[in-house]
């Protein structure tokens, strides 16, 4: 009888102790690289590594990795012209990689799971801002990016669902806008202040803008995400919370901080195609998050422009 329990006890320990790893999807984007530099154990996954469009390839990467935690980053994303030309592939894409990494998840047991939505995915109109992660489900997104909106909402119901039905430790975070030194710089592909940072380097009198400047927005050097969701994994969070700092910024007074910050006052900013605004605001409240952080402070617009601006100068020059 002893030995049978010391088999058993043997088992589940080495069974226990070999569910260790962190699997981070989405690891050869943005965030996946700027987690990648505070998390460096993590095992990172492109689309390469493991296509979350197919059931075979993520049943095969469970096996293969036995994840404890899955921090889920990957999805498609893209910026206003793409959402407005190919809402199809946003909304088929985005349902399909979520679903089906969930559903393995489940499957394999994965302890945790912290995945990534976005603050574009709250109401185009509130009554109150900034708004609260109540406000989620308040009203239908901006129509410049229902779909990918939709699908993200979704995801946030499937995770909740898992966690009532399951009792799953799994979350969500909600974070407003990002930039950093692993943002693509070309000016069709990247997000608004790395595209700015690009055109301030380049620009002798003046840069160009797309829209009128006057959207409000929440910008975040992808940095304190990163260290947001290692302090989630180390201290066992498994809150659904937004994750933006306090600041709301004009498009224009953002372009005007860059520019300052890049020490090249003298440039003009052109606003060309003023109706490419998008989602007017969109800023929310990150209270509860700050209550769970305590003392966290969130990189300031000009430091963290100036880091990027500085690293990009270099790696270009
Ligand atoms: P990103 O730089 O565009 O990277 C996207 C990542 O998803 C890449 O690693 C890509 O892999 C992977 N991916 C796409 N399709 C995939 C598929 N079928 N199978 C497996 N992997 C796939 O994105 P990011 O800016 O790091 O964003 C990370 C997360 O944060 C996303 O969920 C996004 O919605 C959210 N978010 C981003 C921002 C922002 O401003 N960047 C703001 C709020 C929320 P490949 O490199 O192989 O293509």
């Amino acid at each position: 009888m002893i030995f049978i329990v010391i088999y058993y006890y043997l088992k589940l320990g080495i069974h226990m102790e070999s569910k260790k790893n962190i699997v981070v999807t989405g690891g050869s984007g943005l965030v996946g690289k700027h987690l990648h530099k505070i998390l460096p154990n993590a095992i990172y996954l492109s689309s390469k590594d493991c296509n979350l469009m197919n059931m075979n390839e993520i049943d095969s990467m469970m096996k293969n990795y036995n994840p404890r935690i899955v921090i889920h980053l990957a999805a498609k994303v893209g910026g206003i012209l793409d959402n407005i030309n190919y809402p199809v592939d946003y909304i088929e894409q985005n349902l399909i990689i979520n679903g089906n990494l969930l559903k393995k998840c489940h499957e394999y047991n994965v302890e945790r799971v912290i995945a990534i939505l976005s603050t574009c995915i709250y109401p185009d109109k509130a009554d109150k801002y900034p708004m609260s992660e109540k406000n989620l489900f308040n009203g239908p997104p901006a129509d410049t990016n229902f779909s990918y909106a939709l699908s993200k909402r979704a995801m946030a119901v499937h995770i909740e669902s898992y966690v009532k039905q399951y009792q799953k430790q799994w979350c969500y975070l909600i974070p407003c806008n990002l930039y950093g030194e692993h943002d693509k710089f070309e000016h069709h592909h990247s997000h608004f202040v790395s595209a700015l940072i690009n055109k301030i380097y380049e620009a002798e009198d003046s840069i160009e803008l797309l829209g009128s400047g006057k959207p409000l927005r929440q910008f975040m050097y992808a940095d304190d995400l990163a260290n947001i969701i290692k302090y989630f994994i180390d201290n066992k969070v498994n809150e659904n919370v937004n994750v933006a700092p306090n600041y709301t910024y004009s498009i224009d007074e953002i372009a005007r901080i860059g520019i300052k910050s890049c020490g090249k006052e003298h440039l003009k900013i052109i606003y060309k195609n003023q109706k490419l605004d998008g989602q007017f605001r969109k800023d929310v409240d990150s209270s509860k998050l700050l209550n769970i952080l305590g003392d966290f402070k969130f990189t300031s617009l000009e430091e963290g422009i100036k880091k990027v601006y500085d690293n990009f100068s270099k790696r270009y020059n």
